[in-house]
C-alpha cells in the first residue's frame, strides 16, 4: 500500500512493501530534475534536502542520463557520469541513486537478503524492451539475488485512464508478455494501454511475486506529479529515490 510522508514538510510517496531501506517517489514539492535548467537553485536545494535525509554526501547522490534505452549500469563511488542509462543498480550503502520521470513508469527493485536494489525507467520504449525484468535478471545473474526475494514497487505514471497509443506501440508492448489480457482496451476507436500493469506482468512472468503498484495517474494527479503529456513537454520531473 502506498502512503505519503514528509521531508521538511514536503510530500514523498512510499510503499509499505519496502520498509528496511529508503525507497520513495518525490512529488512536485521536491523536484530534483529540470531538463531546462538542471542547476537552478531550487533543484540544488532539493537535492541537498534529500541527501541530508538519506545521510549521504550530496556528491554521492547519483543519477544517470536517461535516454529511453534498455541500458543497465551499476552505481559506483568513483563515478558520477552515467550517460545513456535507464536502469541503475545500487549495491553500496554509502551511495544514493535517483531516476527522473514525467508519465513514464518508475520501478524500484529491492532484495532484502542481499541488501541490493535498482531503479528502472520504463516509458513505452523501456517497457517494450523489458527493462524492468532485465534489471531484475541482472540482480540474479551478477549479484546472487534469488528472484523470489526481489520486491518491486511501481510508482506514479500515466494511467490506463489516460494513456492512448498508436497501433505500432500497442503491438510492441503486446509482445512483451505471454498474456496481454486486461492490459489494453479500445475506447472510441483508440487503444489505451496500462503501462504500470504491463511492467507488473513482465515482472510476474519472471517469477517476482511481491509487487506494489501505485494508484496515481500523473495526468489525473498532475497537482502532485509531473506529466509530460499534460504539461506540453515540461522539463520538470518527479523522481524515484533509493538508498540502502
Ligand atoms: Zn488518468
Amino acid at each position: 500500500m502506498f502512503y505519503f510522508e514528509n521531508i521538511n514538510g514536503k510530500r514523498i510517496l512510499k510503499s509499505d512493501f519496502i520498509k528496511d531501506v529508503e525507497a520513495f517517489f518525490t512529488t512536485r514539492d521536491l523536484c530534483l530534475c529540470d531538463k531546462e535548467n538542471d542547476k537552478n537553485i531550487e533543484i540544488l536545494n532539493n537535492r541537498e534536502i534529500i541527501s541530508k535525509h538519506l545521510k549521504i554526501d550530496k556528491n554521492k547522490f547519483i543519477y544517470p542520463e536517461q535516454t529511453h534505452s534498455a541500458n543497465i549500469d551499476i552505481a559506483i563511488e568513483t563515478r558520477q557520469d552515467y550517460p545513456d542509462c535507464d536502469a541503475l543498480i545500487l549495491t553500496k550503502k554509502n551511495l544514493g541513486i535517483f531516476l527522473n520521470f514525467a508519465d513514464c513508469t518508475p520501478i524500484i527493485l529491492y532484495d532484502k537478503i542481499q541488501n541490493i536494489g535498482a531503479i528502472a525507467h520504463a516509458g513505452w520504449r523501456g517497457t517494450a524492451q523489458k527493462i524492468a525484468p532485465l534489471t531484475a535478471q541482472k540482480l540474479v545473474e551478477n549479484f546472487n539475488s534469488k528472484i523470489e526475494n526481489i520486491i518491486a514497487i511501481i510508482g506514479p505514471a500515466i494511467g490506463f485512464c489516460c494513456y492512448n497509443v498508436g497501433q505500432e506501440v500497442y503491438e510492441k508492448l503486446s509482445k512483451t508478455v505471454s498474456n496481454f489480457e486486461g492490459l489494453f482496451e479500445i475506447r472510441n476507436g483508440e487503444i489505451f494501454v496500462d503501462l504500470k500493469e504491463i511492467n507488473k506482468r513482465q515482472l510476474e512472468e519472471i517469477g517476482i511475486q511481491k509487487i506494489d503498484v501505485c494508484p496515481y495517474c500523473t495526468v489525473h494527479n498532475n497537482d502532485l506529479f509531473y506529466s509530460y503529456r499534460n504539461e506540453s513537454g515540461t522539463g520538470k520531473r518527479h523522481s524515484a529515490v533509493l538508498r540502502l
